[in-house]
C-alpha cells in the first residue's frame, strides 16, 4: 500500500468522503503514537479509527477482539479493500493459522485480527517480539487495537479474564501506541478500562450516544398487519428494513403475506435450512429495499448502512 494522507486513504481505500465525529481526531492522535480510548456507540464507526492508523504507520496493527464470528467479515471486508489482512483463532485449521504467522513475520500484513487467548500465548508473543526488533525487511507493530474493552470488566456481562492479561502488551512493548474501544460508555466501566489496561495516560475520546436519526416509537396493537402496511406505506415505501416476530410460524406467515401485498419481503429464522437462510442474507445485504421477516435468530453482526426501520410486531 502507497503511505498517503488519512484523508487520501479514507476516500481512495475505504471510499468514504469525509470523517465522522471523532474520527479524524483519533486517527491523527493514534497515527502520531499516542494512546487512546475510544467511547462511540454502536455503528458509530469505530473499526476505522484503528485501521486507519494501522495504514498510516509503519509495520502491522494487531486487533484483538472477542468475536471470533465476526473477524472473518472483517477480514474478508478488508481484503476487498485491497487490504493486507489476517485473522488468528481458534476456528483455523494449524495449516492456515501457520500460513498467517509466516505473512505476519515476512512483513505482509497491516491487519492481523487475534482473540485474546491466542494473543497471550508466549509463541505468539515472542512472535511478535520478533517482529518489533526493527530490521530492514521488518516494520514492526504499527498498534495495539484492543475492541471490545468493556470485556475486561469484571462486572459486566461480556467480561473475559484473558482481556486482564492484556497489560502485558504495555510491558513488554511500551513503544507501540494502544487504541482501546467500546460502545460501553458509562462511568465504572470507563474506569476500570482505564485501570486494567494502564491507560492512565490515554486520551479519552468520548462521542455523543445520541443518535438524532434514530427514534423509538411504540404504538398499541389492534390490527398488526393493517398497521405494518400503513407504516410502510407512508414511511417506508422501497426502503429495507427488519419485522421481528416472536416465532418462526408467525415469520413464514408474514412474510408470505407481505409478498401477498407486493412487498419485497423475505422470511428469516432457525428452523430454515442454511441455504435458505444464507441466499436470503444476502440478498437483504446486497438488494435494495428488501423486508427482512425474522426471528431474533438474525441480526447479529450484520454490516447494511441503510437499514431504515425495524419493527417489532411482538415486542415482548
Ligand atoms: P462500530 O464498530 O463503531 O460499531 P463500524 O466501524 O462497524 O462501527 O462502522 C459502522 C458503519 O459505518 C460501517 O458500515 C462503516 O463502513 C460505516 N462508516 C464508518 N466510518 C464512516 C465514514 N467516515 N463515512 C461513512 N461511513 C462510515
Amino acid at each position: 500500500m502507497n503511505p498517503g494522507t488519512a484523508q487520501q486513504i479514507l476516500r481512495d481505500t475505504f471510499g468514504y468522503s469525509a470523517f465522522r465525529g471523532a474520527q479524524q481526531a483519533i486517527v491523527e492522535h493514534v497515527t502520531s503514537g499516542g494512546d487512546a480510548l475510544v467511547l462511540m456507540p454502536t455503528g458509530g464507526g469505530k473499526s476505522l479509527c484503528y485501521q486507519l492508523p494501522a495504514l498510516l504507520r509503519d509495520g502491522v496493527g494487531i486487533v484483538v477482539s472477542p468475536l471470533i464470528a465476526l473477524m472473518q467479515d472483517q477480514v474478508d471486508a478488508l481484503k476487498q479493500l485491497g487490504v493486507q489482512a489476517a485473522f488468528l483463532n481458534s476456528s483455523l485449521s494449524a495449516d492456515v493459522a501457520r500460513e498467517a504467522s509466516q505473512q505476519l513475520l515476512r512483513g505482509e500484513l497491516k491487519l492481523l485480527y487475534v482473540a485474546p487467548e491466542r494473543l497471550m500465548t508466549e509463541s505468539f508473543l515472542s512472535l511478535l517480539e520478533k517482529l518489533n526488533v526493527s530490521s530492514p525487511t521488518q516494520s514492526g507493530i504499527a498498534l495495539f487495537a484492543i475492541d471490545e474493552a468493556h470485556c475486561v470488566s469484571q462486572w459486566g456481562h461480556d467480561f473475559r479474564p484473558e482481556y486482564r492479561a492484556l497489560t502485558v502488551l504495555h510491558e513488554r512493548f511500551p513503544n507501540v501506541p494502544r487504541i482501546a474501544l467500546t460502545a460501553t460508555a458509562d462511568a465504572p466501566t470507563r474506569r476500570e478500562i482505564v485501570e486494567r489496561l494502564t491507560l492512565e495516560k490515554a486520551q479519552q475520546f468520548v462521542s455523543s450516544f445520541d443518535r438524532p436519526n434514530i427514534r423509538y416509537r411504540v404504538t398499541l396493537k389492534n390490527n398488526a398487519r393493517q398497521q405494518l402496511q400503513a407504516f410502510l406505506e407512508t414511511e417506508h415505501a422501497n426502503d429495507a428494513g427488519i419485522v421481528y416476530c416472536l416465532s418462526r410460524k408467525k415469520v413464514d406467515e408474514t412474510a408470505a403475506w407481505l409478498k401477498e401485498q407486493g412487498w419485497d419481503a423475505l422470511p428469516y429464522h432457525a428452523g430454515l435450512d442454511a441455504a435458505t437462510r444464507s441466499t436470503n442474507q444476502k440478498k437483504f445485504l446486497r438488494e435494495e429495499g428488501i423486508i427482512m421477516v425474522a426471528t431474533v435468530a438474525f441480526g447479529m453482526g450484520i454490516d447494511k448502512p441503510n437499514v431504515r426501520f425495524v419493527a417489532h410486531l411482538d415486542l415482548p
